[in-house]
């Protein structure tokens, strides 16, 4: 998968404390954006499930189970709509 780059210990990306993974290629080009650095398809890293997993096991966010509550996926894709 490609990943713009990911935050071990985000607040605000959802409620409580997240391990956020910011994915790469974002088709949406949406005025005023805040993460344009996220819209080039070649840009970012190219990391395999099994490092992202990795680096989510070593951070602490993991380590210290009783704030890590949820996991939320989000990922850009084509707007299909008519
Ligand atoms: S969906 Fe998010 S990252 Fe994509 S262009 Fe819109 S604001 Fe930017």
């Amino acid at each position: 998968m490609r990943i713009a780059n990911t935050v071990s210990d985000s607040i605000v990306d959802g409620p409580g404390l997240r391990f956020t993974v910011f994915t790469q290629g974002c088709p949406h080009r949406c005025p005023g954006c805040h993460n344009p650095g996220t819209h080039d398809p070649a840009g970012g890293r190219e990391v395999s499930v099994a490092e992202l997993a990795a680096e989510l096991a070593a951070t602490s966010v993991v380590s210290s189970k009783e704030l890590m509550e949820d996991c939320t996926v989000t990922l850009a894709r084509e707007n299909k709509m008519p």
